[in-house]
């Protein structure tokens, strides 16, 4: 398959500049040529115009839990613990692989709607997660989260999470990986870590985890174990592993050296920190001491939605409050947190991320002919502050289309959102 998109706009690497009109070829999985100023020779056995749209790399999602669209508007404006003891939990526990699957669907379509290709996520029933991902043809890294405070709890809940990632790693022609998921260090225990990480090793995947969320939750651990959260992590070994921690907004200047030091990457999660009042994540500080740092979107129930575009402009916004200095986390930072940063979070950093000949073929094209995009001065600038997930026009994953000129190629919307609202009445 020979694919061409014919003069679009291309932001090839966020912080690589803005090429105005390119001719931009696909060959199987990979992209093959962006060439300027010259014809390029057929024959293509698609062609795609792109007058009027920009193509940037495709969006990764590094943190979310997708099923949770089935908790989206439910009893909203609680405090965290609150709204899952007392809203999620009890209805968690009517969850079913059928409902987990439909519900996954719904988020996949938000999220190709929005212009993501790639995320990492962790919930129950992961298997019908994963054959959602497969029908969808997105990217993602999944996890089973394991949830074992109690002694009792530990041997089944390792060995769900150990099956999921046995089958599942590399399927889906290699689109879907596995990790695995202590959920956090305040809800597994050190033997839970530690067997995590020496699977983790023997099956060379990652961890997938959420980290000093909330002052409460470090300062607790602190009180309890002398150390934070992050200390203790790295004490047992774990961040020899490659790990991806959400949130992060709680560390101190220790901690981002450790981190900084092991590679882990830090999904910050804008929406959901504000949403819950958890604080605003040292980004600048965390990038400055040489972390990783990409977005996430957190579950839909949490944080409304799974859009990208959002985040990224929260995380910008919000970095300039953090430091007092407008110059702080400028677009094109923004841009890389979502793009290439994320996709290095996932462990994909040298196949994804930047549209150059080799790469994998996993891009988005989003329309820049409508009002909130005129003038347009710096498209990268428009991208970042202005556009809204409706001007995403297509979107492709190793070269398939999944959205094109705003028709879903792989998913029957109708059909889903129908059903959708059908299973959320038993959760009212
Ligand atoms: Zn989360």
């Amino acid at each position: 398959m020979r694919i061409l998109i014919r003069g679009v706009a291309v932001i090839p690497k966020a912080g690589s500049g803005i090429i105005p009109r390119a001719d931009v070829v696909i060959e199987g999985r990979r992209f093959s040529a962006v060439v300027v100023g010259e014809e390029v020779q057929g024959p293509f056995d698609k062609i795609v115009e792109g007058e009027g749209k920009i193509l940037i790399p495709g969006l990764v999602n590094t943190h979310t839990h997708l099923a949770m669209t089935l908790f989206r508007s439910l009893a909203q404006d609680l405090p965290l613990m609150d709204w899952l003891e007392k809203e999620v939990w009890p209805r968690e526990k009517n969850l079913s692989g059928e409902i987990v699957y439909w519900f996954s669907l719904l988020g996949l379509v938000e999220m190709i709607r929005s212009g993501t290709t790639a995320f990492a996520d962790m919930y129950f029933f992961m298997e019908e997660v994963a054959e959602a991902v497969e029908k969808a043809g997105l990217r993602a890294l999944l996890s089973y989260g394991i949830i074992a405070p109690t002694p009792e709890r530990i041997e089944p809940e390792l060995k769900k999470a150990e099956a999921f990632a046995r089958e599942w790693d590399g399927k889906a022609e290699g689109r879907i990986r596995a990790a695995l998921s202590p959920h956090a260090p305040y809800t597994c225990g050190p033997e839970v870590w530690r067997r995590c990480t020496s699977l983790a090793k023997e099956l060379r995947i990652p961890i997938h985890t959420h980290l000093a969320e909330t002052k409460e939750e470090v300062e607790r651990f602190r009180s309890q174990t002398g150390r934070s959260p992050v200390e203790w992590l790295e004490e047992l070994g774990v961040l020899g592993v490659p790990t991806i921690a959400a949130h992060c907004v709680h560390v101190s200047e220790k901690d981002i050296e450790i981190l900084a030091a092991h590679g882990t990457s830090v999904a910050h999660c804008p929406t959901s920190n504000l949403k819950l009042a958890c604080g605003i994540a040292p980004v600048v500080d965390m990038l400055k001491g040489g972390v990783n740092v990409s977005l996430g979107t957190d579950g839909p129930g949490s944080a409304g939605n799974l859009n990208m575009l959002e985040e990224m402009r929260l995380a910008a916004l919000l970095a300039k409050v953090k430091t007092g200095d407008p110059q702080a986390l400028p677009a094109r930072e923004a841009l890389g947190m979502a793009t290439w940063r994320g996709a290095a979070a996932l462990g994909w950093g040298k196949d994804l991320g930047t549209i150059e000949p080799g790469r994998r073929a996993d891009g988005v094209m989003i329309r820049i002919d409508r009002v909130h995009w005129v003038p347009n001065y710096d498209p990268l600038a428009n991208l970042v502050y202005a556009a809204e997930a409706s001007d995403v026009d297509s979107v492709f994953v190793d070269g398939r289309f999944l959205l094109l000129a705003g028709e879903l190629q792989t998913l029957d919307e109708e059909d889903i959102v129908g059903r959708c609202r059908e299973l959320a009445e038993k959760f009212r």
